[in-house]
């Protein structure tokens, strides 16, 4: 059953990003990670397309192999900054000849994308979700910010925004990683007020040190509950305990939102495993899913 079906029907969904490796090291340490968790039976992986130049080719490429060799169900990224409408195009029909259907548009962000390699056909994520959706055939998605996304004056300007994207074909989204839950909730109660009726699927990660800690809350503008970053400070160069502590953490979150109704999990991997899988099992194990 594809994803967005199973999302339909109530089913939680359990899907992982990768990111495209840039060396040949990197891309052995990925395939060795999609490898462990396929075994989880992942309803998705989605594979993020965040450079300028050739780079945004990988995506497109990765997403073939992890079709075609590894028998998983994809979503591509694509970025109204790394593309023009005409590539957009061709890329759309480089996708249906490897049988994949499924894409989540972004804007991208211009500071990952040098100024002289950056696109400007598309300026807001809606306009590319129209586009997709013209060409049939794809299940599109796109990306909100339980936070609001930095950029935008208020949450519930950002919802408003939000909404286009919903009326401009989207027909699931992704959450921006977030630490406190209540955040999640009361974006849902504000989306649903605002008409936003497709599901919401919650983005986690494990934080891995104090560093990223600070690395987030600057770039992403993502809150850190003081539960939290007492513990990353506790555990701030003892790798095992940070790890321990992180993927703890980050599993009470998913229990709470999967109990709270929340429609499944996406988690970001870094394209590592061991954290991905720590966090499912303990899911599966307190909820039951
Ligand atoms: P948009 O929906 O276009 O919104 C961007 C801002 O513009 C918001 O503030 C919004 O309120 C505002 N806005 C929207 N429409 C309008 C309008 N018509 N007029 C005025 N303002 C408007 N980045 C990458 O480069 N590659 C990736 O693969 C990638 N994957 C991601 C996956 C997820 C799940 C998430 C949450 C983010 C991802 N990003 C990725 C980051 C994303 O590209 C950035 O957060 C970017 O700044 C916004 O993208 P968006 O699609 O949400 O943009």
């Amino acid at each position: 059953m594809k994803f967005t079906e199973r999302l339909k029907t109530g089913k939680k969904v359990f899907s992982f990003e990768f990111y495209p490796p840039k060396t040949a090291e990197d891309t052995a340490k990925l395939f060795a990670t999609a490898l462990e968790l396929m075994k989880l039976s992942p309803d998705f992986v989605s594979v993020t397309n965040s450079s300028s130049g050739v780079a945004p080719y990988r995506t497109v490429a990765l997403c073939g192999v992890l079709k075609a060799q590894f028998g998983l169900e994809v979503v591509a990224h694509l970025t109204c900054l790394a593309h023009t409408k005409s590539e957009i195009a061709g890329i759309c029909g480089g996708l249906v000849k490897m049988d994949i259907t499924n894409i989540l548009a972004l804007r991208g962000d211009p500071h990952n994308v040098e100024a002289d390699a950056r696109r400007s056909d598309y300026s807001h994520a809606s306009q590319l979700i129209a586009d997709l959706k013209k060409t049939g055939g794809f299940a599109v998605g796109g990306a909100c910010y339980p936070e609001k996304h930095p950029e935008a004056p208020s949450l519930d300007a950002d919802i408003a925004r939000l909404k286009e994207k919903v009326d401009a074909g989207a027909e699931y989204l992704i959450t921006q990683l977030f630490f406190d839950n209540a955040f999640y909730f009361r974006f849902l109660e504000k989306a649903a007020a605002a008409g936003i009726s497709v599901p919401v699927l919650p983005g986690l990660m494990p934080l891995t040190g104090y560093k990223q800690m600070q690395n987030f809350t600057k770039l992403m503008q993502v809150g850190i509950p003081d539960a939290l970053r007492k513990g990353i400070e506790r555990w701030d160069g003892d790798k095992d305990g940070m790890f321990k502590f992180s993927v703890d953490y980050a599993s009470a979150q998913a229990a709470e939102l999967l109990k709270g109704g929340a429609p499944g999990l996406h988690l970001y991997t870094l394209n590592r495993s061991r954290a991905a899988i720590a966090i499912l099992k303990n899911v599966r194990t307190d909820v039951a899913v």
